[in-house]
């Protein structure tokens, strides 16, 4: 299935392709018009027109649906690039290429992005519980829920990893980034997660960090993860913040 605005390409596409065509047709004849008897220029005239315009719409339109195949192609090769198979999220691929747009806006307009990076708690144990078909329903649920609840067109959220989860926030400063992770937090706790005729609970732990000016995604990535593992080495089900991103007069850098 085409997007709509391949389809309107290709429609376009078919539009321009009889207007080509008639014209090429009109000045074939007024080419060969010299050579004809004067009597038979208006008949050559005529069924050029004719001839014109029966052929080449229906010929536009062939073309024109070969061409939306191609496109069609070309569409589903881009997804199967940039999106993870189990959840349809953002590949670690496509979650990069957003990263340095965003960052490239950063540095033009200072509007501050921030980026989440999520990973369930004791996921190992969900899937020696309900086996890996419930340890997948799990991830696709989870997937769902963060797709649903970000900032459509602004935020981005990728998998990337097993059932690692990380989301850009684009024009949020630590502040508001560390709401987001806290309302996150407590979401997937309480996330309905339902697999045969059971209730599989989920907690995760989560790492916090406003981007700096010019970070590369490999470092935002490490200073994320450090902030991951200390949630983790703290007893899980907790954000953590960049020791720097916290204010002044804060104590601690985790929250519960
Ligand atoms: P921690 O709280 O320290 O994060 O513990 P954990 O068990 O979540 O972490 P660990 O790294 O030990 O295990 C991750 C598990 O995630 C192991 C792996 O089998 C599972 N996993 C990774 N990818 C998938 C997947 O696509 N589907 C399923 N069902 N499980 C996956
Ligand atoms: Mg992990
Ligand atoms: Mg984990």
């Amino acid at each position: 299935m085409l997007s709509t605005s391949s389809r309107l390409h290709t429609i376009v596409y078919a539009v321009l392709m009889s207007v080509v065509l008639i014209c090429a047709t009109v000045h074939f004849t007024a080419l060969i018009a010299p050579y004809l008897e004067e009597r038979n220029v208006n008949t050559a005239i005529l069924t050029s027109a004719i001839a014109s315009c029966v052929l080449a719409p229906p010929a536009s339109i062939l073309m024109a649906l070969y061409s939306s195949k191609l496109i069609s192609v070309q569409e589903q090769l881009h997804e199967l690039a940039t999106t993870d198979p189990l959840t349809s999220l953002l590949n670690r691929r496509a979650f990069a290429h957003r990263y340095e747009r965003e960052a490239a806006r950063y540095d033009r307009t200072n509007r501050p992005i921030s980026l989440l990076l999520i990973d369930l708690d004791y996921f190992k144990l969900i899937n020696d519980k309900y086996g890996h078909a419930g340890g997948d329903e799990a991830l696709r649920i989870l997937a769902d829920h963060l797709r649903a609840t970000s900032r459509f067109g602004t935020d981005d959220v990728a998998r990337w990893g097993g059932e690692e989860f990380a989301i850009l926030l684009s024009d949020t400063g630590h502040q508001s980034a560390v709401r987001v992770a806290e309302r996150l937090r407590r979401q997937i706790e309480t996330l309905k997660v339902k697999f045969n005729d059971h209730q599989i609970h989920l907690e995760a732990s989560i790492g916090v960090i406003a981007c700096r000016k010019r970070e590369t995604l490999e470092q935002a990535m490490q200073r994320v993860d450090l902030c991951l593992r200390q949630a983790k080495s703290q007893g899980r089900n907790r954000i953590t913040v960049y020791p720097e991103d916290m204010p002044v007069d804060a104590e601690t850098v985790s929250v519960a």
